[in-house]
Protein backbone atom coordinates (compact mmCIF):
# COMPACT_ATOMS: atom_id res chain seq x y z
CA UNK A 1 0.00 0.00 0.00
CA UNK A 2 1.39 3.47 -0.84
CA UNK A 3 0.41 6.39 2.09
CA UNK A 4 0.98 9.79 2.15
CA UNK A 5 1.12 11.39 5.15
CA UNK A 6 0.86 15.28 5.26
CA UNK A 7 3.33 16.71 7.71
CA UNK A 8 5.79 15.61 9.92
CA UNK A 9 5.76 16.23 13.66
CA UNK A 10 5.46 13.69 16.33
CA UNK A 11 1.97 12.28 14.96
CA UNK A 12 3.17 11.82 11.56
CA UNK A 13 6.16 9.74 12.81
CA UNK A 14 4.13 7.64 15.19
CA UNK A 15 2.10 7.03 11.74
CA UNK A 16 5.15 6.36 9.75
CA UNK A 17 6.58 4.03 12.47
CA UNK A 18 3.81 1.87 12.87
CA UNK A 19 2.79 1.57 8.76
CA UNK A 20 6.83 0.75 7.99
CA UNK A 21 6.92 -2.13 9.91
CA UNK A 22 5.23 -3.51 7.43
CA UNK A 23 7.23 -3.97 4.66
CA UNK A 24 4.30 -3.98 1.59
CA UNK A 25 3.70 -0.87 2.53
CA UNK A 26 5.17 2.42 0.76
CA UNK A 27 5.66 5.90 3.06
CA UNK A 28 5.71 9.27 1.86
CA UNK A 29 6.24 11.84 4.45
CA UNK A 30 5.23 15.13 3.06
CA UNK A 31 6.16 18.63 4.70
CA UNK A 32 5.76 21.91 4.42
CA UNK A 33 8.92 23.18 5.89
CA UNK A 34 12.25 22.32 4.43
CA UNK A 35 13.10 20.24 7.68
CA UNK A 36 11.28 17.77 9.60
CA UNK A 37 9.63 17.33 13.18
CA UNK A 38 7.60 19.56 13.29
CA UNK A 39 6.27 21.10 16.76
CA UNK A 40 9.28 19.39 18.14
CA UNK A 41 12.00 21.24 16.45
CA UNK A 42 10.17 24.16 16.13
CA UNK A 43 7.76 24.44 18.93
CA UNK A 44 9.42 22.24 21.85
CA UNK A 45 11.83 25.32 23.73
CA UNK A 46 15.28 25.36 22.80
CA UNK A 47 16.67 24.60 26.45
CA UNK A 48 14.37 21.39 26.54
CA UNK A 49 17.09 19.48 24.35
CA UNK A 50 16.20 16.27 26.82
CA UNK A 51 12.14 16.33 24.79
CA UNK A 52 13.72 16.98 21.40
CA UNK A 53 15.69 13.95 22.05
CA UNK A 54 12.84 12.43 20.40
CA UNK A 55 14.02 12.80 17.10
CA UNK A 56 16.51 10.47 17.37
CA UNK A 57 13.54 7.62 17.42
CA UNK A 58 12.26 9.69 14.41
CA UNK A 59 15.19 9.49 12.55
CA UNK A 60 15.74 5.94 12.94
CA UNK A 61 12.09 5.96 11.04
CA UNK A 62 13.32 8.07 8.16
CA UNK A 63 16.04 5.69 7.56
CA UNK A 64 14.30 3.09 6.67
CA UNK A 65 13.73 1.81 3.13
CA UNK A 66 10.16 1.86 2.51
CA UNK A 67 10.08 5.77 4.45
CA UNK A 68 10.53 8.99 2.05
CA UNK A 69 10.36 12.29 3.10
CA UNK A 70 9.87 15.51 0.83
CA UNK A 71 10.36 18.66 2.50
CA UNK A 72 9.32 22.12 0.86
CA UNK A 73 5.97 20.79 -0.09
CA UNK A 74 2.54 22.79 0.87
CA UNK A 75 -0.32 20.86 0.11
CA UNK A 76 -2.50 24.02 -0.21
CA UNK A 77 -0.40 25.50 -2.73
CA UNK A 78 2.03 23.78 -4.44
CA UNK A 79 -0.11 20.06 -4.59
CA UNK A 80 -2.67 19.91 -4.21
CA UNK A 81 -4.39 17.34 -1.74
CA UNK A 82 -6.50 15.96 -4.58
CA UNK A 83 -3.83 14.87 -6.68
CA UNK A 84 -2.55 13.07 -3.17
CA UNK A 85 -6.14 11.53 -2.63
CA UNK A 86 -6.08 10.44 -6.64
CA UNK A 87 -2.23 8.91 -6.38
CA UNK A 88 -2.23 7.17 -2.85
CA UNK A 89 -4.07 4.28 -1.34
CA UNK A 90 -4.58 6.55 1.24
CA UNK A 91 -3.48 9.98 3.27
CA UNK A 92 -3.26 11.11 6.12
CA UNK A 93 -3.31 14.82 7.35
CA UNK A 94 -0.73 15.52 10.36
CA UNK A 95 -0.85 18.75 9.96
CA UNK A 96 -0.97 20.34 13.15
CA UNK A 97 -2.72 23.02 14.84
CA UNK A 98 -0.46 25.75 13.92
CA UNK A 99 -3.10 29.11 14.33
CA UNK A 100 -3.36 31.04 18.07
CA UNK A 101 -6.52 31.05 19.34
CA UNK A 102 -8.03 34.70 20.21
CA UNK A 103 -8.95 36.75 23.11
CA UNK A 104 -11.22 38.15 21.26
CA UNK A 105 -11.04 41.26 23.02
CA UNK A 106 -9.93 45.11 21.63
CA UNK A 107 -6.78 46.15 20.81
CA UNK A 108 -5.85 42.38 20.18
CA UNK A 109 -4.43 43.25 16.39
CA UNK A 110 -2.14 46.05 17.29
CA UNK A 111 1.55 45.42 16.45
CA UNK A 112 3.23 43.88 19.22
CA UNK A 113 0.34 41.68 20.46
CA UNK A 114 1.71 38.41 19.45
CA UNK A 115 0.21 34.44 19.52
CA UNK A 116 2.57 32.16 21.61
CA UNK A 117 3.27 30.33 18.09
CA UNK A 118 4.82 33.43 16.51
CA UNK A 119 7.12 34.04 19.79
CA UNK A 120 7.73 30.07 20.09
CA UNK A 121 8.67 30.00 16.21
CA UNK A 122 10.63 33.31 16.27
CA UNK A 123 12.78 31.91 18.78
CA UNK A 124 12.99 28.76 17.45
CA UNK A 125 13.68 29.79 14.25
CA UNK A 126 10.52 28.53 12.31
CA UNK A 127 10.71 30.09 8.94
CA UNK A 128 7.58 31.46 9.05
CA UNK A 129 8.07 33.40 12.20
CA UNK A 130 11.94 34.49 11.78
CA UNK A 131 11.35 38.18 10.31
CA UNK A 132 9.54 39.03 13.93
CA UNK A 133 10.73 42.03 15.78
CA UNK A 134 9.34 41.42 19.25
CA UNK A 135 10.06 44.55 21.74
CA UNK A 136 12.84 43.32 23.59
CA UNK A 137 13.58 46.87 24.86
CA UNK A 138 10.25 47.24 27.05
CA UNK A 139 10.40 47.35 30.72
CA UNK A 140 7.49 44.78 31.07
CA UNK A 141 6.42 41.86 29.35
CA UNK A 142 2.75 40.22 29.79
CA UNK A 143 2.11 36.92 29.05
CA UNK A 144 -1.97 35.40 29.13
CA UNK A 145 -2.21 31.92 30.01
CA UNK A 146 -1.49 29.66 32.60
CA UNK A 147 0.05 26.74 30.59
CA UNK A 148 3.57 25.10 29.83
CA UNK A 149 3.48 27.41 26.57
CA UNK A 150 3.34 30.36 28.72
CA UNK A 151 6.34 29.27 30.86
CA UNK A 152 8.44 28.64 27.73
CA UNK A 153 7.82 31.92 27.07
CA UNK A 154 8.60 33.66 29.78
CA UNK A 155 11.35 31.06 30.41
CA UNK A 156 13.81 31.84 26.91
CA UNK A 157 12.36 35.53 27.65
CA UNK A 158 14.27 35.19 31.09
CA UNK A 159 17.51 33.55 30.54
CA UNK A 160 20.81 34.75 29.65
CA UNK A 161 23.53 33.45 27.62
CA UNK A 162 25.22 31.42 29.55
CA UNK A 163 21.79 29.85 30.88
CA UNK A 164 21.05 28.89 27.29
CA UNK A 165 24.01 27.42 26.58
CA UNK A 166 23.51 23.43 25.49
CA UNK A 167 20.53 24.57 23.57
CA UNK A 168 19.89 24.88 19.87
CA UNK A 169 19.15 28.32 19.97
CA UNK A 170 20.15 30.84 16.88
CA UNK A 171 23.14 33.12 16.62
CA UNK A 172 20.77 35.62 15.70
CA UNK A 173 17.86 35.10 18.46
CA UNK A 174 20.85 35.01 21.14
CA UNK A 175 22.18 38.30 20.23
CA UNK A 176 18.44 39.80 20.70
CA UNK A 177 17.88 37.92 23.62
CA UNK A 178 21.20 39.00 25.03
CA UNK A 179 20.28 42.80 24.68
CA UNK A 180 16.99 42.39 26.65
CA UNK A 181 15.90 45.50 28.60
CA UNK A 182 13.12 42.95 30.16
CA UNK A 183 12.92 43.29 33.60
CA UNK A 184 9.34 42.73 34.80
CA UNK A 185 7.62 39.25 33.17
CA UNK A 186 4.17 39.39 34.43
CA UNK A 187 2.18 35.54 33.67
CA UNK A 188 -1.98 36.16 34.20
CA UNK A 189 -4.20 33.03 34.86
CA UNK A 190 -8.09 33.71 34.42
CA UNK A 191 -8.14 31.10 37.37
CA UNK A 192 -5.95 30.21 40.26
CA UNK A 193 -2.47 28.60 41.28
CA UNK A 194 -4.64 24.91 41.83
CA UNK A 195 -6.30 25.64 38.04
CA UNK A 196 -3.24 26.32 36.25
CA UNK A 197 -2.39 23.75 33.46
CA UNK A 198 1.58 23.91 34.33
CA UNK A 199 3.57 20.93 34.79
CA UNK A 200 6.16 20.46 38.06
CA UNK A 201 8.98 20.28 36.24
CA UNK A 202 8.60 22.94 34.28
CA UNK A 203 7.31 24.99 37.08
CA UNK A 204 10.11 24.00 38.96
CA UNK A 205 12.74 25.03 36.48
CA UNK A 206 11.94 28.58 37.52
CA UNK A 207 13.79 27.98 40.80
CA UNK A 208 16.95 28.30 38.76
CA UNK A 209 16.96 31.51 37.34
CA UNK A 210 19.91 33.23 37.65
CA UNK A 211 18.78 37.01 37.12
CA UNK A 212 14.86 36.72 37.71
CA UNK A 213 13.19 36.61 41.44
CA UNK A 214 9.65 35.24 41.28
CA UNK A 215 6.76 37.06 42.94
CA UNK A 216 3.31 35.57 43.44
CA UNK A 217 0.28 37.12 43.66
CA UNK A 218 -1.47 34.97 45.71
CA UNK A 219 -2.14 34.66 49.56
CA UNK A 220 0.76 32.23 50.71
CA UNK A 221 -1.67 31.00 53.68
CA UNK A 222 -4.10 29.86 51.08
CA UNK A 223 -1.66 28.06 49.19
CA UNK A 224 -0.41 26.40 52.42
CA UNK A 225 -4.17 25.21 53.21
CA UNK A 226 -4.19 23.82 50.16
CA UNK A 227 -0.89 21.95 50.65
CA UNK A 228 -2.65 20.25 53.76
CA UNK A 229 -6.30 19.37 52.15
CA UNK A 230 -6.52 15.98 51.82
CA UNK A 231 -8.88 16.36 48.80
CA UNK A 232 -6.63 17.85 46.70
CA UNK A 233 -4.87 16.10 44.18
CA UNK A 234 -1.43 14.99 44.06
CA UNK A 235 -0.48 16.62 41.20
CA UNK A 236 -1.80 19.70 42.13
CA UNK A 237 -0.05 19.61 45.16
CA UNK A 238 3.35 19.76 43.80
CA UNK A 239 2.95 22.47 41.58
CA UNK A 240 1.68 24.44 44.98
CA UNK A 241 4.52 23.33 46.92
CA UNK A 242 6.91 24.65 44.35
CA UNK A 243 4.79 27.87 44.45
CA UNK A 244 5.17 27.87 48.25
CA UNK A 245 8.83 27.77 47.66
CA UNK A 246 8.49 30.71 44.84
CA UNK A 247 7.88 33.07 48.00
CA UNK A 248 11.08 32.35 48.95
CA UNK A 249 13.63 33.27 45.95
CA UNK A 250 13.95 37.27 46.19
CA UNK A 251 16.65 39.47 45.79
CA UNK A 252 17.33 39.48 42.26
CA UNK A 253 17.24 42.56 40.21
CA UNK A 254 14.35 41.24 37.54
CA UNK A 255 10.72 39.73 38.53
CA UNK A 256 8.92 36.97 37.47
CA UNK A 257 4.84 37.69 38.72
CA UNK A 258 2.55 35.13 38.52
CA UNK A 259 -0.81 36.88 38.87
CA UNK A 260 -3.97 35.11 39.58
CA UNK A 261 -7.97 35.60 38.74
CA UNK A 262 -7.09 38.14 35.85
CA UNK A 263 -8.31 38.51 32.84
CA UNK A 264 -7.02 40.58 29.81
CA UNK A 265 -10.09 42.90 28.68
CA UNK A 266 -8.28 45.76 26.56
CA UNK A 267 -5.65 46.78 25.03
CA UNK A 268 -4.65 50.54 24.53
CA UNK A 269 -2.29 52.17 22.38
CA UNK A 270 -0.02 51.47 18.70
CA UNK A 271 2.89 49.37 17.82
CA UNK A 272 5.16 51.75 20.56
CA UNK A 273 3.17 52.55 23.17
CA UNK A 274 0.88 49.98 24.63
CA UNK A 275 -1.00 49.32 28.19
CA UNK A 276 -3.12 46.13 28.63
CA UNK A 277 -6.32 46.83 31.22
CA UNK A 278 -6.74 43.57 33.08
CA UNK A 279 -9.22 42.86 35.72
CA UNK A 280 -10.05 40.64 38.82
CA UNK A 281 -13.01 38.55 39.81
CA UNK A 282 -14.25 42.13 41.78
CA UNK A 283 -13.39 43.84 38.56
CA UNK A 284 -10.93 46.10 39.57
CA UNK A 285 -8.81 47.30 37.08
CA UNK A 286 -5.07 47.55 37.11
CA UNK A 287 -2.86 48.84 33.79
CA UNK A 288 0.55 47.76 32.59
CA UNK A 289 2.41 49.20 30.14
CA UNK A 290 3.86 47.34 28.31
CA UNK A 291 5.39 46.72 24.11
CA UNK A 292 5.24 42.72 24.48
CA UNK A 293 2.29 40.96 25.05
CA UNK A 294 2.29 37.12 24.31
CA UNK A 295 -1.13 35.13 24.66
CA UNK A 296 -0.46 31.92 25.43
CA UNK A 297 -4.07 30.40 25.28
CA UNK A 298 -3.91 27.32 22.73
CA UNK A 299 -3.87 26.23 19.71
CA UNK A 300 -6.47 25.90 16.61
CA UNK A 301 -5.65 23.86 13.03
CA UNK A 302 -6.74 24.93 9.99
CA UNK A 303 -8.92 24.04 6.96
CA UNK A 304 -7.47 22.55 4.38
CA UNK A 305 -8.58 21.75 1.20
CA UNK A 306 -12.77 23.11 3.08
CA UNK A 307 -12.39 20.03 4.75
CA UNK A 308 -15.03 20.37 7.79
CA UNK A 309 -13.89 21.57 11.09
CA UNK A 310 -15.20 20.69 14.48
CA UNK A 311 -18.50 22.42 15.89
CA UNK A 312 -15.54 24.40 18.04
CA UNK A 313 -13.75 25.14 14.58
CA UNK A 314 -10.29 24.23 16.34
CA UNK A 315 -9.72 21.11 14.46
CA UNK A 316 -10.74 18.86 11.21
CA UNK A 317 -14.26 16.74 11.58
CA UNK A 318 -13.89 13.49 11.77
CA UNK A 319 -14.65 10.01 12.72
CA UNK A 320 -12.47 8.59 15.08
CA UNK A 321 -9.74 9.94 12.26
CA UNK A 322 -11.34 9.21 8.76
CA UNK A 323 -12.37 11.97 6.81
CA UNK A 324 -13.37 11.05 3.48
CA UNK A 325 -12.71 9.34 0.51
CA UNK A 326 -9.17 7.70 1.50
CA UNK A 327 -8.45 10.79 3.52
CA UNK A 328 -7.88 10.17 7.56
CA UNK A 329 -6.21 12.58 10.05
CA UNK A 330 -4.63 12.38 13.16
CA UNK A 331 -2.29 14.54 15.94
CA UNK A 332 -3.48 18.02 16.53
CA UNK A 333 -4.74 18.31 13.11
CA UNK A 334 -8.04 16.35 14.50
CA UNK A 335 -7.79 16.65 18.16
CA UNK A 336 -7.49 19.26 20.56
CA UNK A 337 -4.07 20.84 20.98
CA UNK A 338 -3.77 19.50 24.26
CA UNK A 339 -1.38 16.89 25.85
CA UNK A 340 2.16 16.20 25.09
CA UNK A 341 4.42 14.35 22.27
CA UNK A 342 3.57 11.07 23.28
CA UNK A 343 -0.14 11.63 23.18
CA UNK A 344 0.14 11.61 20.16
CA UNK A 345 1.01 7.90 19.76
CA UNK A 346 -2.08 6.29 20.38
CA UNK A 347 -4.06 8.01 18.03
CA UNK A 348 -1.55 7.79 15.22
CA UNK A 349 -1.46 3.92 15.99
CA UNK A 350 -5.58 4.12 15.74
CA UNK A 351 -6.14 5.70 12.42
CA UNK A 352 -3.13 3.06 10.79
CA UNK A 353 -5.25 0.20 12.23
CA UNK A 354 -8.06 1.75 10.75
CA UNK A 355 -6.24 1.93 7.27
CA UNK A 356 -5.29 -1.28 7.24
CA UNK A 357 -8.69 -2.82 7.85
CA UNK A 358 -10.35 -0.66 5.39
CA UNK A 359 -8.06 0.01 2.49
CA UNK A 360 -7.20 -2.24 -0.36
CA UNK A 361 -4.48 -1.07 -2.54
CA UNK A 362 -4.70 -0.82 -5.63
CA UNK A 363 -2.30 2.10 -6.64
CA UNK A 364 1.23 1.51 -7.78
CA UNK A 365 4.29 4.18 -8.29
CA UNK A 366 2.98 6.32 -5.92
CA UNK A 367 5.98 8.27 -5.26
CA UNK A 368 7.73 8.18 -9.37
CA UNK A 369 3.86 9.77 -10.19
CA UNK A 370 5.01 12.56 -7.09
CA UNK A 371 8.09 13.43 -8.06
CA UNK A 372 6.97 13.73 -11.34
CA UNK A 373 4.65 16.22 -10.75
CA UNK A 374 6.94 18.19 -8.87
CA UNK A 375 9.19 18.43 -11.49
CA UNK A 376 6.25 19.34 -13.66
CA UNK A 377 5.65 21.94 -11.45
CA UNK A 378 9.23 23.04 -10.33
CA UNK A 379 9.17 22.77 -6.89
CA UNK A 380 12.38 22.46 -5.31
CA UNK A 381 11.42 19.78 -3.00
CA UNK A 382 13.78 18.38 0.04
CA UNK A 383 14.45 14.86 -0.43
CA UNK A 384 15.91 12.25 2.55
CA UNK A 385 19.18 13.03 1.42
CA UNK A 386 19.00 16.46 1.34
CA UNK A 387 18.21 16.27 5.06
CA UNK A 388 20.71 14.40 5.92
CA UNK A 389 22.89 16.97 4.37
CA UNK A 390 21.30 19.91 5.86
CA UNK A 391 21.11 18.50 9.31
CA UNK A 392 24.78 17.64 9.10
CA UNK A 393 25.56 21.52 8.18
CA UNK A 394 23.24 22.86 11.02
CA UNK A 395 25.15 20.86 13.38
CA UNK A 396 28.39 22.07 11.99
CA UNK A 397 27.78 25.19 12.19
CA UNK A 398 26.70 25.63 15.83
CA UNK A 399 28.68 28.05 17.89
CA UNK A 400 30.72 26.30 20.60
CA UNK A 401 28.60 25.18 23.64
CA UNK A 402 25.35 25.27 21.48
CA UNK A 403 23.84 22.21 19.33
CA UNK A 404 23.13 23.66 16.07
CA UNK A 405 22.88 26.32 13.92
CA UNK A 406 19.65 26.58 12.24
CA UNK A 407 19.24 27.32 8.78
CA UNK A 408 16.14 30.27 9.31
CA UNK A 409 14.89 30.08 5.69
CA UNK A 410 14.26 28.13 2.77
CA UNK A 411 16.09 30.37 0.69
CA UNK A 412 19.07 29.26 3.07
CA UNK A 413 18.54 26.27 3.53
CA UNK A 414 18.71 25.23 -0.48
CA UNK A 415 21.68 27.49 -0.97
CA UNK A 416 23.68 25.50 1.59
CA UNK A 417 22.40 22.59 -0.15
CA UNK A 418 23.69 23.88 -3.83
CA UNK A 419 27.28 24.78 -2.09
CA UNK A 420 27.44 20.81 -1.14
C1 LIG B 1 5.18 25.83 22.13
C2 LIG B 1 4.98 24.37 22.35
C3 LIG B 1 5.85 23.69 23.18
C4 LIG B 1 5.67 22.33 23.39
N1 LIG B 1 6.53 21.69 24.24
C5 LIG B 1 6.35 20.38 24.48
C6 LIG B 1 7.24 19.69 25.36
O1 LIG B 1 8.19 20.30 25.91
N2 LIG B 1 7.02 18.37 25.59
C7 LIG B 1 5.99 17.70 24.99
O2 LIG B 1 5.83 16.48 25.20
N3 LIG B 1 5.11 18.32 24.15
C8 LIG B 1 5.29 19.64 23.89
N4 LIG B 1 4.41 20.27 23.05
C9 LIG B 1 3.32 19.51 22.42
C10 LIG B 1 3.79 18.77 21.14
O3 LIG B 1 4.65 19.61 20.42
C11 LIG B 1 2.56 18.35 20.29
O4 LIG B 1 1.83 17.41 21.05
C12 LIG B 1 2.94 17.70 18.96
O5 LIG B 1 3.94 18.41 18.27
C13 LIG B 1 1.71 17.60 18.04
O6 LIG B 1 2.12 16.81 16.93
P1 LIG B 1 1.48 16.93 15.49
O7 LIG B 1 2.28 16.01 14.62
O8 LIG B 1 0.03 16.71 15.54
O9 LIG B 1 1.68 18.45 15.01
P2 LIG B 1 2.98 19.29 14.69
O10 LIG B 1 4.11 18.92 15.55
O11 LIG B 1 2.54 20.70 14.70
O12 LIG B 1 3.35 18.90 13.18
C14 LIG B 1 2.57 19.31 12.08
C15 LIG B 1 3.44 19.38 10.85
O13 LIG B 1 2.62 19.55 9.69
C16 LIG B 1 3.21 20.48 8.81
N5 LIG B 1 2.17 21.08 7.97
C17 LIG B 1 1.19 21.92 8.36
N6 LIG B 1 0.43 22.31 7.31
C18 LIG B 1 0.95 21.69 6.22
C19 LIG B 1 0.61 21.69 4.83
N7 LIG B 1 -0.38 22.44 4.36
N8 LIG B 1 1.35 20.95 3.98
C20 LIG B 1 2.39 20.19 4.43
N9 LIG B 1 2.75 20.15 5.75
C21 LIG B 1 2.04 20.88 6.63
C22 LIG B 1 3.85 21.48 9.76
O14 LIG B 1 4.86 22.25 9.11
C23 LIG B 1 4.42 20.54 10.83
O15 LIG B 1 5.72 20.11 10.51
C24 LIG B 1 4.58 21.64 22.79
C25 LIG B 1 3.70 22.33 21.96
C26 LIG B 1 3.90 23.69 21.74
C27 LIG B 1 2.95 24.43 20.85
Amino acid sequence: MYIAIIGSGPSAFYAAQALSNNDNNKVDIIEKLFAPYGLVRYGVAPDHQKTKNIIKLFNRVLEKENVNFFGNIDITEGISLNFISDTYDAVILATGASKDKMLNIKGENIPGVYGSSQIVGWYNDDPKHVSLSPDLNTENVVIIGNGNVALDCARILAKDQKELEGSDISSSTLKRLSSSKIKNIYIFGRRGPKEAKFTISELREFKELENFSIKVNFSRELIETYINDDSIDTRIKKNLEIFNEFYDIKNKNKNIIFDFFKSPVEIIGDQFNKKVKIINSNKDTTIINTNLIIKAIGYRSSSINNLKMDESNNFLLSNNGYIEKNIYATGWAANNSVGVIGTNKARSLDVVKKIESEIVSSKNNSTDKLIEELKRKNINFISKKDWESLDHLEEKNAMSNFIREKFRTTDEALKALKQT
